[in-house]
């Protein structure tokens, strides 16, 4: 495979933009390729290679690049002008859909990433409560924002970093951290800081530390301690909303969480993130209470019009009906295969989320930091080598879409087969 091309270019970048890029997972080693262009399952780079995608945006693109009905309704709204600065009846529209889907969500204010989303939460959480700290599980990732930058998963994890550097300790003091899967650590934390816990924000299933599931009963025990004490609730469902289901973990898993946070598939590839709560709580929100809010591109029609499409596709396509299966008969075909290679490792996952971990099935974060990250690294490249495009991180949850055929999904088979080897 010849990446010469991108392999310049990356020279140039480093120049320009730290590391190179403008998300540190991209900066893959020893340089990323540079995407031309995109269509259903594959990306196209500017030497020329074609690369079944798995990576898909990092979550955003379940309905696979370039949907047609997407960007129809984005197409039509850049006919309309895309910026208005004064409300319009598509974010009406797209309130009422998401929470005729999520029994949890009363209302909900519109931002531009799930960044913003977890941030606003969390402050409606703690303007509603009067309480200060808050709890999150280990490896958890709600974005690149100070408090939430402790332990965090993601980029963070891979490069070591789960701790930034430029956050006061002043920032994070309020943060305490559990593992997840151990409701005891949860109750001993919300018991020693007794009246003063906010808040736990937890993703339902981990997805950025390698998407790591709930053990049985683990969020419904969870929801009764945080119900007994008043602690509100919040689902980041910024990957596993629209994901899992229409009505994400919380439907799967029939939990009603106090508040949701929402992006990625909503905006299917455009910008978008949504804070979803209680009415008692979303109206602490401003204009109509205390806790400030607010943003140019709140709202953004194209991305509205972009969230309504997903969600009529999402329906008229049966696409977790059709997505969920491929990612069960994936799963099973990686299982029997790396049984027969007599390997070590795992196959994790759920609905369109998928991994290989290279080690043992981990139900926490500090399980999950065991596995080979060398081996994975060298695994990695050579399946880009092929034009498998993986994460490139044994941490980053691979994601299938709507457009990966059976071809595809058999040519990755083989391709995990030859490497694994
Ligand atoms: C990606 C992600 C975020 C941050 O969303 P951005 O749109 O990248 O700001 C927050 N929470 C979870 C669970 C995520 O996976």
């Amino acid at each position: 495979m010849n990446t010469e091309r991108s392999r310049k270019l990356f020279e140039e970048a480093k120049k320009v933009l730290p590391g190179g890029v403008s998300s540190p997972v991209r900066a893959i080693k020893p340089y990323p390729f540079y995407a031309k262009r995109a269509e259903g399952s594959k990306i196209l780079d500017i030497d020329g290679n074609e690369y079944i995608d798995y990576v898909m945006g990092y979550g955003p693109l379940l309905l696979g690049h370039n949907h047609p009905a997407i960007k129809e309704a984005v197409e039509r709204q850049f006919s309309d002008g895309w910026l208005y600065g004064t409300p319009t009846e598509l974010e009406v529209r797209l309130a009422r859909e998401i929470i005729k889907l999520y029994p949890g969500i009363d209302m909900v204010r519109f931002v531009s990433t799930g960044t913003e989303a977890t941030m606003g939460a969390l402050r409606a959480a703690r303007g509603f409560t009067g309480r200060n700290r808050f709890i999150k599980i280990e490896g958890g990732f709600h974005g690149a924002h100070d408090a939430a930058l402790v332990k965090a998963g993601s980029g963070a994890t891979t490069l070591g970093i789960p701790n930034s550097a430029g956050v006061p300790a002043d920032f994070t003091k309020n943060t305490l951290q559990v593992p997840y899967n151990d409701i005891e650590a949860m109750i001993e934390a919300i018991e020693a800081y007794k009246e003063d816990v906010a808040a736990v924000i937890m993703e339902p299933v981990l997805g950025n530390i390698g998407p790591i599931l709930p053990d049985e009963g683990y969020l419904k025990d969870v929801r009764a301690v945080t119900e007994e004490n008043d602690v509100v609730l919040i689902f980041d469902e910024v990957i596993t909303g629209f994901r899992l289901a229409m009505g994400g973990a919380q439907e799967y898993y029939g939990i009603k969480s106090d508040m949701t946070t929402l992006g990625k598939v909503l905006g299917g590839g455009f910008h978008i993130g949504v804070i979803g709560g209680r009415r008692e709580i979303m109206e602490k929100i401003s204009p109509s209470g205390p806790v400030y809010q607010a943003g140019t591109f709140n709202g953004s029609p194209v991305s509205m019009s972009a969230g309504l499409a997903v969600i009529d596709t999402l329906k008229k396509e049966k696409v977790h009906e059709k997505v969920n299966r491929s990612g069960d008969s994936l799963r099973s075909r990686l299982s029997d295969m790396i049984a027969d290679l007599g390997l070590d490792y795992s196959v994790s996952g759920i609905s369109s989320m998928f991994k290989v971990f290279f080690g043992d099935m981990p139900r926490n974060y500090q399980d999950a930091l065991k596995c080979d990250t060398e081996k994975f690294n060298v695994f990695f490249r050579k399946m880009l080598s092929e034009g498998i495009f993986l994460p490139p991180s044994q941490y980053e949850t691979n994601f299938l879409s709507l457009a990966h055929s059976e071809d595809d999904i058999d040519m990755t088979v083989e391709a995990y087969q030859r490497n694994l080897k």
